[in-house]
């Protein structure tokens, strides 16, 4: 029977030693909940690395890791201390992730990062090698990733392999810039199809393959050597009963400590409201930006003052790479100027929590906010988008959202804003403040059946037909 095998750069489990035994948990992230169903049913296996390095693993435990984590269908990739830095912190963190965000001046461009990610990429291959048979099936996710598909692709041709990426594609004004831009592209184009978020960024990779690779592109197929190479657009979900059903379990059970706060707050006085921002710690999310946005819609329209707060919950993330590190300075000092220049002895403007949150205190939030103020300067989808508007119950609630975020194209109900433009934020928000509740139903319905019709799972399944497919399209060719 053929195998479905999922690689990606972390598996879909926590492991943690704790007293010298380990401990093992499934994660609940939402790449872990969409493959839930090709994972757990079948003949499949997921590879990836299990979040300890080499040194933190002696061989003893080593083994207990191997064993634990085989019950779960999965297989490690090992990696050391060194690989992390430079594959990882590195390549990954320092080079991709702010080129493909459009963050040049954050980018860059090291040899020693570039040869580790390569070495790295093929650890990930030999791995899959060492299961894949001809036939099976494999699923490659994300930018730490982009040259497995070649190196498995060259070993095992008869194989059918896909790859996602979870994050934007640049233009080919930007990836042009990127000096190993001929062996990233046929590192990608190793898999039979090749999946984004949105149509924009399935543009933009195409039109990097046929100006630096000069390969014929007809529609949304590359010929590439004997092979057809399909690219294609598939937004990713969440699930949506779960967060949809969370919030109404909540709304009959005992209050959280938080819940009650929140409540405190939306009690002081019959027009208090609560915008909401969620997101990791990272210069993609906009965050300084929306802190001065939000000092300038009070300044242009004090009569909100007392009565609006901004919670923004933002989540600890790579703060071992410089720029992070910048940033939470940054958003420290913005925090507390905005909040010392207008606070009043019953009144701060922004509650300010750099954390993480249990997911019961996410639904609080969630459902305790009138609006949700999500000002991303790049977001290759950005999922708290889709939650914020699964937990509105009642269906009522303003989104804002910004039109660099993936989701923006599926989510034109939203209030659309541009994050760097503050006198339209302002006034958006002022909007989204008045907004007749019968509006905001209208707009909140729509947005809902959306989300509820295309889950984690349905992206999933979708990719899968895709790949499928794709087995075909090769046997015309050949
Ligand atoms: N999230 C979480 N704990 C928190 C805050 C957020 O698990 O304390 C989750 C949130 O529910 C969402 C994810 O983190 O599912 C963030 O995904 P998104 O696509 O918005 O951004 P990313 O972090 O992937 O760039």
């Amino acid at each position: 029977m053929n195998k479905t095998i999922i690689v990606s750069n972390r598996l879909p489990l926590q492991i943690k030693i704790d007293n010298n035994q380990l401990q093992v948990k499934p994660s609940v992230g939402g790449l872990a909940t969409g493959l839930k169903t090709i994972h757990q049913e079948g003949n499949s296996l997921w590879i990836g690395w299990s979040g300890l390095t080499e040194e933190e693993l002696n061989s003893d435990l080593s083994k207990q890791v191997k064993a634990l984590i085989k019950k779960e269908k999965c297989d490690t990739v090992s990696l050391t201390q060194n690989d992390l830095e430079n594959f990882y912190y590195g390549f990954s963190n320092r080079t991709l992730w702010p080129l493909f965000h459009y963050f040049m001046e954050y980018t860059e461009f090291e040899n020693t990062y570039w040869d580790s990610y390569k070495a790295v990429n093929q650890k990930f291959a030999d791995a899959v090698l060492e299961h894949v048979e001809d036939g099976d099936t494999v699923w490659v996710h994300d930018y730490q990733l982009l040259l497995v598909p070649k190196l498995i692709k060259d070993k095992k041709p008869n194989t059918t392999v896909g790859f996602f990426l979870h994050i934007p594609y640049p233009s080919y004004e930007i990836f042009r810039t990127f000096p190993w831009r001929e062996e990233l592209l046929h590192g990608i184009l190793g898999a039979d199809l090749i999946g984004f978020h949105t149509y924009d960024y399935q543009r933009h990779f195409l039109s990097s393959v046929k100006r630096i690779l000069r390969l014929d592109v007809n529609f949304n197929e590359i010929t590439y050597d004997d092979r057809v190479v399909k690219v294609d657009s598939f937004p990713m979900g969440i699930d949506y009963n779960k967060f949809h059903q969370s919030a109404l379990k909540q709304k009959k059970e005992e209050k959280s400590e938080l819940q009650k706060r929140l409540d405190d707050h939306i009690q002081s006085s019959k027009d208090a409201r609560m915008i909401l921002s969620i997101d990791r710690m990272d210069y993609t999310k906009g965050i300084p930006n929306r802190i001065r946005a939000f000092e300038y819609f009070l300044n242009k329209y004090p009569e909100y003052k007392e009565k609006v707060r901004l919670i923004m919950l933002a989540v600890p993330s790579r703060s071992n790479v410089p720029q992070y590190q910048l940033l939470k300075r940054e958003t420290d000092e913005l925090v507390g100027r905005v909040n010392g220049q207008f606070s009043t002895v019953s009144w701060t403007p922004i509650w300010y929590f750099y954390r993480s949150m249990p997911f019961e205190n996410l639904i609080d939030l969630y459902t305790s906010s009138h609006i949700a103020m999500i000002t991303p300067v790049r977001d290759g989808m950005n999922l708290v988008a889709k939650e914020y508007v699964a937990t509105r119950t009642e269906q009522d609630g303003v989104l804002i959202l910004s039109e660099m975020a993936g989701a923006s194209k599926e989510m034109n109900e939203a209030m659309l804003i541009n994050p760097n433009n503050f006198e339209q934020i302002a006034d958006t928000l002022k909007q989204a403040l008045e907004m007749p509740l019968k509006e905001q139903r209208s707009r909140m319905e729509i947005l809902q059946k959306r989300l509820k019709r295309y889950t984690v799972e349905k992206w999933a399944e979708e990719f899968m037909k895709s790949l499928f497919a794709t087995k075909n399209l090769g046997a015309v060719i050949i």
